[in-house]
């Protein structure tokens, strides 16, 4: 449980920290630490260097941008599932992140770490999906907005490159939505078994719009586009209907906690469960 030896920097400005990443090839960022540290621990990752963003001031922050929320990369769990600003205006993110882990893990845990990672069962990519989220992401060539819906590559996987630091995301206020974030953790590490993200616009009579997202089933989260369009311009009654198709097409995984059969069984009951509480949540 001892990582192998590595060189350690912390840059105080972006600038720096882009320069330093830029110039070494077997560099990593590190931000809460909490899945970069156990994973060098086990060997799993060996950088040469360790690039610390947490003395990088002005990363860290909740904002209101009109339309949207503007998120720095190194707000931790914590902050966003106890922000007054998000759970006035866009809730799911706070709704997902309170259900991260345990307190330690919300406490350092950052929201930009959480997304590089790209765990197939962590909690915050079945929200950003939802949301259509945009990721902001800085190189020494500048910055680009990446859609959520294109972020997530693979397992463990994302569209960033190697000189890229996550700096913001960007969620969109969900006024006159309903949204709910719906998780079946593993007893053990707290990850998403299965966990659903669901964004309702409508009523009883008609679902106007509708937006899942689903982590824990695949190899990467998903957005259930079957079960949306078995919803769009439905009653009510076709929620459980629709949640049957909330695996289509995906290939679930299997572990010892949990068979690849189960896992599609279980997302079936919690898309049906997500969307039918977020039609009655309370709207904004
Ligand atoms: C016991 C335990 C339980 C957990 N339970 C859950 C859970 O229930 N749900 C869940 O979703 N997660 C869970 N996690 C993971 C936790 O949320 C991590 O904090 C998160 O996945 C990584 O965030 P971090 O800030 O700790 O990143 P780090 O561990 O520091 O970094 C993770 C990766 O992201 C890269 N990175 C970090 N910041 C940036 C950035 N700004 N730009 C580009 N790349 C960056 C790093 O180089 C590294 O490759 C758990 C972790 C532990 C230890």
């Amino acid at each position: 449980m001892i990582p192998a030896s590595f060189d350690y920097e912390s840059p105080k400005t972006l600038n720096e920290a882009l320069r330093l990443l830029a110039s070494h090839e077997d560099a990593k960022l590190l931000a809460g630490g909490h899945s970069l540290l156990p994973a060098m621990k086990l060997r799993l990752a060996n950088p040469a260097l360790l690039i610390d963003l947490g003395r990088i001031g002005g990363l860290d922050y909740i904002r209101d941008a009109g339309d949207s929320i503007s998120i720095g990369a190194l707000t931790t769990h914590g902050t966003v599932a106890s922000s007054q600003l998000l759970l006035s205006s866009s809730p799911l993110l706070a709704q997902a992140a309170a259900n991260i882990g345990d307190i330690q893990v919300r406490n350092r845990g950052t929201i930009g770490g959480s997304l590089a990672q790209a765990h197939p069962s962590a909690d915050y990519p079945a929200a950003v999906l939802a949301l259509d989220a945009q990721i902001l992401a800085s190189s020494q060539s500048g910055e680009r907005v990446i859609p959520a819906r294109e972020f997530f590559t693979g397992m463990l996987t994302t569209a960033l490159r190697p000189d890229e630091i996550i700096t913001e995301i960007r969620v969109p206020k969900t006024a006159g939505a309903g949204t709910v974030y719906k998780k079946f953790a593993h007893p053990a590490s707290g990850y998403a078994v299965v966990g659903v993200a669901a964004v309702v616009r409508g009523s009883t009579a008609k679902i106007e719009e509708v937006a899942v997202g689903i982590t824990g089933v695949g190899e990467i989260a998903y957005r259930a586009e079957a079960v949306e369009s078995a919803l769009r311009g439905k009653p009510a009654s076709a929620i459980a209907e629709a949640a049957k198709h909330a695996a289509d097409k995906v290939e679930a995984l299997g572990d010892n906690y949990a068979s690849a059969e189960y896992r599609r069984h279980l997302v079936q009951v919690y898309t049906r469960r997500a969307v039918q509480e977020a039609l009655s949540a309370k709207r904004k």
